[in-house]
């Protein structure tokens, strides 16, 4: 058998060896915490599942979906962001439905991208920024996230051949995995960017609805004219706990989504109308206490994990929203992977090594708040203790 020579320009499954040290501990007895994926743990809304069984049991919603989505949800959309952003879109031509925000993004690439164009990514970033690109064809030029820049990345650095091949640039505010939000002046910067250089700005929208202390999440669409250079990709997983499910949206210029749609409609054949129904009731007004109740939440989790930190001597700023504690790994390692390993081994706890999301990560380590508050506890003790 010869496979492909495009599964040799991506890195093998980069927690693959962790799976199985984790798996040869759990067989030995030993009580692993895992604080390493961010996936909620909390079940999705009520009202979410009931309408999902609703939907499920009405013979509409049975068939092949239509390639645009269904007209509820698509109508839900535009009316969640004309309420949450003020961004008016037109649910014919402005909203398509995508099988979760990484289905859309990989897919762009497929849509946008010839051989040697670059897409510009955040580093550290999503990983399918990255392995999107090469699986396309094209390159992935690397935009480092840095604290002193408040994790927004410098656009003027960016070389001018690469530049000249760029066609796409992905970026995410409340940003995974630094918990960063977005610099004020940044979406603007990024419109007129896109602009002057004809690239199409993709701005991953995962965590909008997940933030604290009364800030307040925009839209990368409320920013003028950011409809005429891009699109958001905004997602239900985290701020609905509906990983599970693979509902998300494509929002914005419509050019650009009739680009998506006219290579999607070859690939797959949309996602369930069920799912998308239950996605079209979790959009509407009724779900703001819900949110409110989860961000409390997290909240809590997040001033536990960051008092355990700093009590540990740990440089942590507590973040405005997402779902993840950045911090830098104590001085003594000579890697993000080493420190990480080092607290598998010693406490019995997974957590990321920055580095694992682009070489500007090394140097720091991730924390998911995805655990409940006693575990959670337990694993921010344990490390503590290190
Ligand atoms: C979790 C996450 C996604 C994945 O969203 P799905 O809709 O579940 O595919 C995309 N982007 C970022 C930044 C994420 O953290």
């Amino acid at each position: 058998m010869r496979r492909s020579s495009r599964l040799d320009l991506i890195p093998p499954y980069m927690f693959a060896e962790l799976e199985r040290k984790v798996r040869a501990k759990r067989a030995a007895g030993v009580d692993v915490i895992s604080l390493g994926i961010g996936d909620p743990d909390t079940p999705t809304y009520p009202p979410i599942v009931e309408a999902m069984q609703r939907a499920v049991a009405d013979p509409s919603t049975h068939q092949y979906p239509s390639n645009r989505g269904r007209q509820e949800f698509r109508e839900a959309v535009a009316a969640f962001y004309a309420r949450r952003f003020g961004v008016e879109l037109d649910p014919e031509t402005e909203v398509m439905a995508a099988i979760g925000a990484k289905e859309c993004i990989f897919n762009l690439n497929l849509a946008f991208l010839d051989a040697g164009d670059v897409a510009l990514a955040s580093d550290p970033g999503y990983p399918v920024y990255t392995g999107g690109p090469l699986l396309a064809g094209g390159r992935p030029v690397l935009m480092p996230l840095l604290a002193e820049r408040d994790f927004a990345p410098d656009l003027n650095a960016i070389g001018a051949d690469e530049l000249e091949r760029a066609r796409l640039l992905f970026f995410n505010y409340p940003n995974n995995p630094t918990g960063a939000v977005v610099p004020p002046g940044f979406f603007e910067e990024v419109v007129a960017f896109g602009r002057q250089h004809e690239i199409l700005i993709v701005h991953d929208n995962a965590y909008s609805e997940t933030t604290y202390d009364g800030y307040i999440a925009p839209s990368f669409l409320q920013t003028p004219g950011a409809k005429e250079v891009g699109v958001e990709v905004f997602s239900l997983s985290k701020g609905y706990n509906m990983t599970g499910w693979r509902c998300a949206a494509i929002v914005g210029n419509a050019e650009a989504i009739e680009s998506y749609w006219h290579l999607k409609s070859n690939i797959d054949s949309g996602n369930f109308e069920a799912v998308q129904l239950a996605g079209a009731v979790a959009l509407g007004p009724d779900l703001e206490a819900e949110k409110r109740a989860m961000n409390e939440i997290y909240r809590r989790r997040r001033d536990l994990v960051c008092d355990a930190l700093a009590q540990a001597g740990v440089d942590v700023t507590p973040p405005k929203g997402t779902i993840y504690i950045w911090a830098p790994i104590p001085e003594g390692f000579d890697s993000s992977a080493a420190y990480c390993e080092h607290v598998l081994e010693q406490a019995a706890v997974i957590i990321s090594p920055g580095g694992a999301y682009g070489a500007t990560g090394e140097g720091y380590f991730r924390i998911s708040l995805t655990t409940p508050d006693d575990r959670l506890l337990e694993a921010v003790e344990r490390i503590r203790r290190l």
